[in-house]
Order: structure tokens, then C-alpha cells, then sequence
């Protein structure tokens, strides 16, 4: 309901009551005031009849009073008169003869019997009538004397008068006053509702469409204006709110194309309103700023993958989520992060670059568009995927596979697409040049030659991770390996034949280690191999096989072929020694003991190969 109608309403209701207790009053007042005239008549009249006939009754001619009670009957408004006798004046004057002397009612007994008068209206829609029995008591102080004639006491019931008065005209003129008063008032309310049309409509009107307009602003339409009044402050008013709305619709537009570029906004806004649009959009920024800032400072490529992770799930409330890294290279993949309570759709690890989808076509890849639409993801339960492929540079890729149970945790990811697309460009440049500093921390540890670590690895290993290990309770053991007569290949076949005899007895070494071994190019053709928790077993084991794999092999130069065969020593940490470089150097011991012994032999260490000097120090 608009303000003019609520005011109108409002001054109807009000006039209305106040017309209806104004009436009501009115009616009541000249009810009572019809009633009181009605009364004061009564008793004038019955005053007259009682002088009247005291009159009579003094000048002796009480036989002529019927033509004075006849007469006064004769009165306007009175309709009926008579009087009633006391059983005591029937007494001593004997019993009434005339017809208007007769008790007509039980009223007039009551009022002989009392001496108390009675009054009784009758109204109906078309008559109104009061009745009143008055009683006329003997009194001494009367002039003159009633008890100088009546033979009875002070205060004695001597007879009542009964009379009937029609009201029905008092009551009429009291309707016309009233009918005055509704006809004032609805003139009145006619005049203020004409009022309220002309000179207060235009202002209710203008706060009407303020309203509304401040309404549709506050649900986020800031296309709409408000129309313009006819009032001068009206005008006003309107002007300077269509001016503050077109600011902010202008403002808010600007922000929100500047920096939904900026952020590569959700892909599905969830609100219409510019202004809380903007909000999120600042928001988002600041956090992405944040996350920047603090990967700049990261050192590593994992804590940077950590800051990720965090982001998806606290940030972006990603719940289920895998991030691989591939390795365009090699075109092979590694799991960098999986949320435990999932398994991944996907299974992918080598020929990633032609058989994932999102990867092949650069773009995200998403279950919803088409049932099976990456043919190398195969879902147990009936999940949803989403992959979001991100090339860092040339060499690696990172490809974010989420998985989702139900169609809101879709719509979610959907809706997070731009802003996760966007963490991650802001990723790329430092990952980049995290990835690049590990690889030229890499190339600075590994031999250019063989792809084997170098010594400055051992160094590293030794200095660093080694202590943390050992105090894990981690064994090792050391094997030293060396080509025999090796001089004679460069001497006879040239060094690039040494070169590609080195390349096979490293790959003979790599075929053979597990996880928990790593080669070191420790010398020219000299090998180190570190076993972690290693066993007698399996000490001896490995070092035998590459010793008959080498050996195997057979080489062709100048069309000349023959094989090779290397020699192994080796020893245990901490059962031999518990320091390590006293390990590599029980290692070379045997090695020298396999050289000394006729070659192509895989030696342990025993007590007995240290010369003097060195058994003290054991
Ligand atoms: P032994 O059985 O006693 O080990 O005999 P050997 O001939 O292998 O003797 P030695 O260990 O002294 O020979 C090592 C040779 O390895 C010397 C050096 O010319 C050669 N060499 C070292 N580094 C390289 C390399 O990178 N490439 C090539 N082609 N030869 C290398
Ligand atoms: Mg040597
Ligand atoms: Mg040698």
C-alpha cells in the first residue's frame, strides 16, 4: 500500500471513530436531556392537578374535577392521565367513581404502597412514550394544610397521579442534530481528503518512488532512476539521488570490468549486485595478493605446491583434488598432492601429453559437458571430474584433477574455475624460476657424462640429509667400484670409446639399483654406490650382478669386440665403521684387494685387509 493511501486510511479511520464516539455522545445527551423535559413536565403537570384539586376540594365543588382532569388530558405530548386514590382517602371520602380514577396497573399499587415514584419508557423504531407515577404525600407544611381535610398522618400516601408523555418528537429533533453532526463530518472528511489529494499526494507520491527506487538500488539495480516530482524539494531530491545512483552504477561497472580481467572472475556470477561483485572481486585480489607475496619468499618448489594445496582447500574450499605435475620431457607424471579419503579418476603417469585430454587440448576438461569425455579417466563410484591443465614452461605442466560426488560441489568448482585459473598464473613465474633454479641445482650435482651424481652430491648428502638419517636409525653401505684396465681403451680405441664404455657401465649400475640406492661418479672411472638398510644379502647381491651384467656386455670398436670387467669393493656403516668416509675408504680397500687379486671380483670388507697403521685407528 502506498504512503497516500496509508495517510488516507489513517484520517478516514480517525474522523470515522471520532464521528461515531461524537454521535454516540449526542445521542445519548439528548436521549436523557428528552427525558428530563419529559420528567419536568410530569411533575408540573401533577403539581397543577394536585392544586387543582385541592382547589376543588376546598371550594366544594370536587364533583366538577372530571372536567378539569379531562381537560388537562387534553394537553399536547400528554397522552393519558389519572389519579389514583389511597385505600385510607377511599376511606374516609369513598371510592373513586370516575374512569381516569381507577388503578390501571400494578405501578400505581407499587407507588400507593411506597410512596415512591416510578417512571417506565417504551420506545420502538416508531413511538417513544415515558410513564411516571408520581404520589401525592399529606404534609403539614402543604398550603394549605393537608391534614386540616385528611384524616391521615405526616408523610401519608394520599393517592398518585399517573401519566404518559409522548417522547417520540424529542427524540426525532435529536436524529436531526445527529444527522446535522454526520452531515458536517462527511463534508469535512470530503474537504480533507481532497486535501490530501492535492497538497499532500505529491509529496507521498515522491516518497513513494524514492522508496522504490532506493529499494531496487539496495537489491543491486543500479539502472533504475527515480522519476522526477512535481515539487521543488521533490525535484531536488530525486536529481541528487539519480545523480549518487549513477555515480555508483558507473563506479561499481568500472571496477567490475577492470578487475574481473584482473582476476579472471568466476565464470558464473552468483550476484547481481555490482557493489558486492566489486567487494568479492577486492577481495579476491588482496588474497591473491597475499598468496604471492608469500610463495615470492618461498624457497622451494614443494612449499610452494604446500601454499597451493592450502589455497584449494581453506580458500577455494576445494575438497577433493589431486595436483600432478608432468614432466613434458619425459612425458611422464608424478602425484604432488592427492586428498586421502579419494582416489583420482585418473591414472595416469607416462604418455600424459597424448592421452590426457585436458593436457592435448589445453583446456578444462569437465565430466558434466559429456559422459566419459576424457577416455583415460575411469571413476569408481559415479564421481564428477573437472581438469584444469597449466603449462609453467616448456619442460613442466601442472594439471589439477577434481573430483566431485554430488551436482553442488560441481556447480562450486564451476563457479571457482577463473579464480583457481588464476592462483595458478600467479604460481607460474615463481614456480618457473623455482623449477629452474632446481634444475641448475641438479646440473651442478649430476655429471654431465654418465647422468650420475657427482661428488658434490655425496658432500651434500653426507653433510646434510646423512645425520638426520643415521639419527633415524638408517644403515648404509658403501660399495667402490673401478673398471679394470680401463687406461688401455683410451690408449687402444680413443676416449670417446672410454666415454661410451663409462655411459654403459653407469647404465648397467642404474638397471640395477632400487629406491633406496644412488650412484656417484666419485673419480674419473671410479663408481660409488650408497645402499640404504641394506643387508648382507643384498649388499653382496647387487654388487655381484653388476659385476656379471658389466661383464657381459660386449663392446666393438674398430671392429674390434671384447668385454670389460669391473672390480667392487665394499663395506657396511656403521658395522664396520661408524664414520663414513672411514666406509669409503674400507670400500677402496677392497676394491685395492680385487685389483691385487687378479681383478673382475666383488670384495666385502674384513678386519684383515687393513695394513698396520690402520688396524690401530680400527
Ligand atoms: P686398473 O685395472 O688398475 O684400474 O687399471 P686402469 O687402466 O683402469 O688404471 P687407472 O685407474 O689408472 O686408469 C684410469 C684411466 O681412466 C685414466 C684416465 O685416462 C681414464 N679416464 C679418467 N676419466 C676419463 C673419462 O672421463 N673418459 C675417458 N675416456 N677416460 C677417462
Ligand atoms: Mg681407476
Ligand atoms: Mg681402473
Amino acid at each position: 500500500m502506498n504512503s497516500n493511501k496509508k495517510i488516507t486510511l489513517i484520517i478516514f479511520t480517525m474522523v470515522s471513530l471520532l464521528t461515531v464516539i461524537i454521535v454516540a455522545l449526542v445521542a445519548l445527551g439528548s436521549r436523557q436531556s428528552g427525558y428530563d423535559s419529559a420528567k419536568k413536565r410530569a411533575y408540573l403537570t401533577a403539581e397543577i392537578v394536585k392544586k387543582s384539586l385541592t382547589a376543588h376540594m376546598v371550594n366544594g365543588n370536587m364533583d366538577q374535577r372530571d372536567v378539569f382532569l379531562n381537560s388537562i388530558e387534553q394537553l399536547q405530548e400528554l397522552n393519558d392521565l389519572w389519579i389514583v386514590r389511597s385505600p385510607s382517602v377511599s376511606e374516609q371520602f369513598g371510592k373513586a367513581q370516575l374512569a381516569n380514577e381507577m388503578p390501571r396497573d400494578d405501578i400505581d399499587k407499587r407507588v400507593l404502597q411506597s410512596g415512591k415514584e416510578e417512571l417506565e419508557i417504551k420506545e420502538s423504531l416508531k413511538a417513544a412514550t415515558l410513564r411516571i407515577t408520581i404520589p401525592y404525600t399529606a404534609s403539614a407544611l402543604d398550603k394549605p394544610n393537608c391534614l386540616t381535610c385528611h384524616d391521615a398522618k405526616e408523610g401519608e400516601v394520599l393517592g398518585a397521579i399517573s401519566l404518559k408523555f409522548d417522547i417520540q418528537d424529542d427524540r426525532i429533533s435529536s436524529i436531526a442534530i445527529l444527522l446535522n453532526i454526520i452531515a458536517i463530518v462527511v463534508v469535512f472528511l470530503i474537504f480533507i481528503l481532497i486535501f490530501i489529494s492535492r497538497k499532500i499526494k505529491p509529496y507521498t507520491s515522491s516518497f513513494d518512488s524514492i522508496t522504490e527506487v532506493l529499494k531496487q538500488v539496495h537489491e543491486g539495480n543500479y539502472s533504475i532512476r527515480a522519476k522526477e516530482g512535481t515539487l521543488k524539494e521533490d525535484k531536488e531530491a530525486s536529481m541528487w539521488l539519480n545523480e549518487i545512483i549513477e555515480k555508483l552504477e558507473t563506479v561499481l561497472t568500472g571496477i567490475e570490468k577492470n578487475l574481473t580481467a584482473f582476476v579472471h572472475n568466476r565464470s558464473t556470477n552468483v550476484n547481481n549486485d555490482k557493489l558486492l561483485t566489486a567487494k568479492e572481486i577486492i577481495e579476491d585480489i588482496s588474497e591473491i595478493y597475499n598468496y604471492k607475496k608469500t610463495i615470492e619468499t618461498d624457497l622451494s618448489k614443494e612449499d610452494i605446491y604446500y601454499r597451493l594445496v592450502q589455497v584449494f582447500k581453506d580458500k577455494l574450499k576445494v575438497e577433493q583434488f589431486y595436483i600432478f605435475e608432468n614432466d613434458l620431457i619425459k612425458d611422464e607424471r608424478t602425484t604432488i598432492y592427492s586428498t586421502k579419503e579419494s582416489k583420482a579418476c585418473c591414472s595416469l603417469i607416462k604418455n600424459v601429453k597424448e592421452q590426457c585430454r585436458a593436457e592435448r587440448t589445453d583446456t578444462v576438461v569437465s565430466s558434466e559437458n559429456f559422459p566419459e569425455i576424457c577416455r583415460a579417466a575411469s571413476c569408481e563410484s559415479c564421481k564428477d571430474y573437472v581438469c584444469i591443465p597449466f603449462s609453467i614452461n616448456e619442460q613442466k605442466s601442472i594439471t589439477v584433477h577434481i573430483l566431485c560426488e554430488n551436482k553442488e560441489c560441481l556447480k562450486h568448482i564451476r563457479y571457482q574455475i577463473g579464480i583457481i585459473k588464476k592462483y595458478l598464473e600467479e604460481t607460474k613465474p615463481i614456480m618457473e624460476s623455482r623449477m629452474l633454479m632446481d634444475v641448475l641445482r641438479e646440473r651442478n650435482l649430476v655429471d654431465g657424462l654418465t647422468g650420475l651424481y657427482n661428488r658434490k652430491y655425496l658432500d651434500d648428502f653426507i653433510d646434510k640429509k646423512m645425520p638426520l638419517e643415521l639419527e633415524q636409525g638408517t644403515t648404509y653401505a658403501v660399495m667402490f667400484l673401478d673398471i679394470d684396465y680401463f687406461k688401455m681403451i683410451n690408449d687402444t680405441y680413443g676416449h670417446d670409446a672410454g666415454d661410451a664404455i663409462l655411459q654403459k657401465l653407469s647404465k648397467t649400475m642404474k638397471d640395477a639399483i632400487g629406491h633406496d640406492e644412488f650412484i656417484i661418479r666419485f673419480g674419473g672411472e671410479e663408481f660409488l654406490i650408497i645402499m640404504k638398510n641394506p643387508t648382507e644379502e643384498s649388499a653382496l647381491t647387487l654388487a655381484t650382478k653388476i659385476n656379471h651384467d658389466f661383464g657381459k656386455l660386449v663392446f666393438t670398436f674398430n671392429n674390434e669386440s671384447f668385454s670389460k670387467t669391473v672390480s667392487i669393493g665394499y663395506a657396511f656403516l656403521p658395522s664396520d665403521t661408524d664414520q663414513i668416509w672411514k666406509c669409503i675408504k674400507f670400500a677402496d680397500l677392497c676394491l685395492y684387494e680385487a685389483k691385487a687379486t687378479g681383478r673382475n671380483k666383488v670384495i666385502r670388507f674384513r678386519k684383515d685387509l687393513l695394513k698396520n697403521g690402520d688396524k690401530a685407528e680400527y
